[in-house]
């Protein structure tokens, strides 16, 4: 730390020197007003003890050209005068704190002390300047790793819809490519030709239905940077907020910053238990938590919150800055860290604003996780499992009953002559039929049995620990009662019928197997006149 010292004479330099010299302070001397000036810009100086009586420019006169310029209007003076207490005041014009006297002869113990007081008073301002500077870079680090944080979630959302949309493509977009190879080793037959030409038609016509519905996802573009720290906020609907403080000034300090906005409701709650009592009856967009409440911290709220489930946004809100805290209550999932004396307009809308378009994307990924989930095993048109989900509960389901030497039925279906439909009412028609089916199956189907969607108009059913005597009956009869079941597009009547093939696990050595002897039962049935059950007899492979 500089000090100046100023002085005419060489021994009263000398003799502050002695009193003052301490470790860690530079004591600067200067012999006159005007070579104090020109020190006091070169260095940074905490105090000025400076000389009254001097030639050419007194103390005063020295103070009072301090007091003109920016850089050194600031710097505190002890005047060292040896006029009378009584003349004291004749200095005016800075503030009272920054100026102060001492009278020669100097007694050193005075001295110290004064000389004490103003070097903790500049120590003090420095740390704090210090811990302004610190406190503004923590939360410019707060703000960029939550717009990392928003990046990484829009981010996600979009690689989730777009994994979702390729899932949904592959299935036409393989079909697709198959018939179009196909297409050439059939060029000579044109009535094949015509029907792989179909085909390929009906694929691109999905293809062509998926690729609209990607269009029309809802994607919002990312947000203009929150730095901005916009003051207008505009909400399309009530945005409700809950204070968490011990003082109720504080609320109305913050409602008063927030201005008249008619779209936000803002409660108070007095401490954790009060705030936990509001949110089971109430829901909150967002809470801005006191860090310390009478009944615990804010750290205590969050491990209540985890243990609770609540997911509300909290913002952590604390009466001094401190970088340990905000990054603990970050880690611990608050949505920012704001410290009172940052508490403004600008900042508190930045927050809302902020927070608000976090939980949106939040939820965004949410609904998108859901919808993944449901069409990684859900079929769309028929809303019965895929094929996918299916195999993998066949095999279980084949070691299950293995194991407890049980057994389990494999039904498969195959519309009837289908294509006729499509050719003659239109694939709008063949596609309701599926999905008519699809509702009347499920419907038919008992609690533990699995219905799917095999593949184009092939359905299947796994019935785990089945006798064998009641199946044929009982599908039997409900390929007789969807013969009968009149389906109607654009008020034409039609019927529609299928084939079924049944195996047993017993029959079979392997989930391959037992597949392949389903289907091979259903082909009996299909060769043998159609709307009929086969069963599978492991050695006469005999019609029932
Ligand atoms: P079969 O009695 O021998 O089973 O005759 P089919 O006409 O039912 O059998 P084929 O395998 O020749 O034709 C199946 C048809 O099912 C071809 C295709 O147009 C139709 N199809 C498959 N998936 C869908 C779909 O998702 N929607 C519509 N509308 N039709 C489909
Ligand atoms: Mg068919
Ligand atoms: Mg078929």
């Amino acid at each position: 730390m500089d000090i100046l010292i100023v002085d005419d004479k060489p021994a009263n330099l000398l003799a502050l020197r002695k009193i003052l010299k301490r470790p860690g302070l530079n004591i600067i001397e200067a012999k006159s007003g005007n070579e104090a000036l020109a020190l006091l810009l070169e260095h940074d100086i905490a105090l000025i003890l400076l000389d009254v009586q001097m030639p050419d420019m007194d103390g005063f006169e020295t103070a009072e050209l301090m007091r003109g310029n920016e850089e050194t209007k600031h710097i505190p003076i002890i005047f060292v005068t040896a006029i009378s207490k009584e003349q004291k005041y004749v200095f005016k014009g800075y503030d009272k704190g920054a100026v102060d006297y001492l009278f020669k002869p100097l007694d050193p113990d005075i001295l110290q002390s004064k000389v004490n007081v103003f070097l903790e008073l500049h120590r003090q301002k420095e740390d704090l300047k210090k811990t302004n500077t610190e406190l503004k870079d923590a939360n410019e680090k707060i703000l960029e790793q939550q717009e990392a944080l928003i990046e990484e979630e829009r981010l996600k959302v979009l690689l989730q819809i777009a994994g979702a949309k390729a899932e949904e493509l592959n299935q036409p977009l393989v079909s697709l490519l198959e018939d179009v190879e196909l297409m050439e080793k059939v060029s000579h037959n044109p009535e094949k030709s015509v029907e792989c030409l179909n085909r390929i038609k009906e694929s691109g016509r999905k293809i062509s239905d998926i690729a609209k519905k990607i269009k029309t996802i809802h994607y919002s573009e990312p947000l203009p940077s929150f730095h901005g720290s916009s003051t207008i906020i505009s909400f399309d609907r009530e945005i409700k907020i809950l204070m968490v403080n011990d003082s109720e000034d504080i609320f109305e300090g913050f409602k008063a910053f927030l201005g008249a906005q008619d779209l936000i409701n803002i409660s108070w709650a007095a401490n954790i238990k009060e705030t936990l009592t509001m949110l089971e009856k109430d829901k909150f967009d967002m809470i801005f938590l006191n860090h310390i409440l009478e009944d615990g911290t804010s750290i205590d709220f969050f491990r209540t919150m985890e243990k609770e489930g609540i997911e509300t946004p909290v913002i952590v809100v604390s009466g001094h800055g401190d970088e340990m805290l905000a990054s603990q209550v970050i880690q611990l999932g608050a949505y920012e860290y704001l410290p009172k004396n940052r508490i403004n307009s600008a900042s508190i809308c930045r927050i809302i604003n902020n927070t608000l378009e976090r939980c949106r994307l939040r939820n965004d990924a949410k609904r998108a996780q859901a919808k993944m989930t449901e069409m990684s095993i859900v079929d769309e048109l028929t809303k019965l499992h895929n094929r996918r989900y299916f195999m993998e509960v066949l095999e279980g389901e084949f070691e299950r009953a293995l194991r407890y030497e049980t057994e389990m039925a494999l039904i498969m279906m195959d519309l009837d002559l289908f294509k006729e439909i499509n050719d003659t009412y239109g694939h709008l028609a063949g596609d309701m039929v599926l999905s008519g089916i699809g509702k009347i199956l499920k419907k038919h189907v008992r609690r533990n049995d699995l219905a799917c969607r095999y593949g184009g108009e092939e359905f299947a059913v796994i019935l785990p620990n089945v006798s064998r005597d009641n199946i044929y009956a009982a599908y039997d009869r409900f390929r007789e009662m969807v013969s009968k079941h009149p389906f109607e597009y654009e008020s034409k009547q039609f019927h529609i019928t299928f084939s079924i093939g049944i195996a047993f696990s017993n029959d079979a050595k392997s989930v391959h197997n037992l597949l392949v002897y389903a289907d091979q039962a259903l082909y009996q049935a299909k060769e043998t006149g159609r709307n009929k059950t086969v069963i599978y007899r492991a050695k006469n492979n005999a019609d029932v």
